[in-house]
């Protein structure tokens, strides 16, 4: 049943519409990713919603940034990578917890807060870049090998307390215990070529130097050398090993989403969530970053299945953000940083 109305309410509630403006409808992101990462996916966001999208790109400084600003912050979602960053905001007190069924059909519950504060849309593998001249298939299978005196003087690290590096460790110490997790990174500091230092891809130029023959690494760095001039000579001076745990597999780390306690604009940040965690936009930012997306049937791109398959260790990453403290008090012992 429809009912008729007048042409000249119809006119005055079109004359009001456009006299009264509607509130805005956006959505206001802090990010500490790149612009060129997101700004794809946001752009489809908008042309399929409306919804603008307005992002803050910062390097460093959210939990403060939040905390300063307090219940009047316009931010409405936190994007980032590493669990440790996500947790940091979740344990400043600063999200709330977002129930969806968009959501928790897409992200498996491994790379999903149980208290539903983040939820991860791509994950990275934390791999082993093995030199193709020095090191035969084969060599190096586990983690706990990169332990063993058979690589004294032959790896290159970054620094044990970046973020990477520590959530390694806490995996080690998720599965073998705090004792033996010690031990494991007294026997990687032994093997040290060299003090950490640099980065990642610093590393991999070390192995092509012949200053090492394994390094410690994100995947996706793989895809960022190859694309430069400069750095594709480091790349194809070493293959990709992915190691597994004993008993376990292959450690991985995630970069995700979540709502602010304050969110400004609750059901677009929620709108924007799904549309980030929907399987073909978790396959278009994956492919930005060459990582991996998390959703059921989903595929990396085409070089990134070329490194080979792996089957990602299961732990839920909010277990080894629990670990974090044990795994910098660890790090610290053994001076790790000092090299050998
Ligand atoms: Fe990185």
């Amino acid at each position: 049943m429809f009912t008729r109305i007048p042409p000249a309410l119809i006119a005055t509630a079109l004359l009001s519409a456009a006299t009264t403006p509607a509130p805005a409808q956006e959505v206001n992101v802090y990010s500490y990713r790149q612009p060129d990462l997101i700004a794809p996916l946001t752009d489809a966001f908008t042309a399929e919603t409306g919804i603008t999208v307005n992002v803050v790109h910062l390097s460093k400084g959210m939990v403060e940034r939040l905390q300063a600003e307090g219940a009047r912050s316009p931010a409405d979602l936190v994007f980032t990578v590493d669990i440790s960053r996500l947790n940091a905001v979740v344990g400043a007190g600063l999200t709330q917890p977002v129930s969806s069924a968009t959501l928790t059909a897409n992200v498996p519950a491994q790379y999903r807060d149980p208290d539903n504060h983040w939820y991860g849309l791509t994950t990275r593998a934390r791999i082993v870049y093995a030199s193709k001249d020095r090191v035969a298939d084969g060599e190096v299978t586990t983690y706990e090998d990169l332990a063993d005196p058979k690589w004294q003087g032959r790896i290159c690290t970054r620094s044990g307390l970046h973020a990477y590096m520590v959530a390694l460790t806490s995996a080690v110490i998720h599965h073998h215990g705090e004792d033996a997790a010690r031990d494991w990174l007294n026997g990687l500091r032994a093997n040290l070529a060299r003090a950490p230092e640099g980065n990642d891809r610093a590393q991999v130029k070390a192995i092509w130097a012949g200053e090492c023959d394994i390094s410690i690494g994100n995947t996706y760095y793989m895809g960022k050398m190859l694309e430069s001039d400069e750095q594709r000579q480091w790349a194809d001076s070493v293959r990709i090993v992915f190691p597994a745990f004993e008993g376990g597999g292959t450690h991985v780390n995630i970069s995700g989403v979540a709502m602010t306690a304050s969110a400004p604009n609750r059901d677009n940040a929620l709108k924007l969530m799904e549309f980030l965690s929907s399987p073909a936009a978790q396959e278009i930012y994956a492919e930005a970053n060459y990582e991996y997306p998390v959703a059921p049937g989903t595929e990396p791109v085409e070089l990134v299945r070329g490194w080979g398959a792996f089957t990602a260790d299961d732990v839920n990453l909010m277990a080894l953000a629990r670990l974090r403290p044990v795994a910098l008090r660890l790090t610290e012992e053994v001076d790790y940083n000092a090299g050998n």
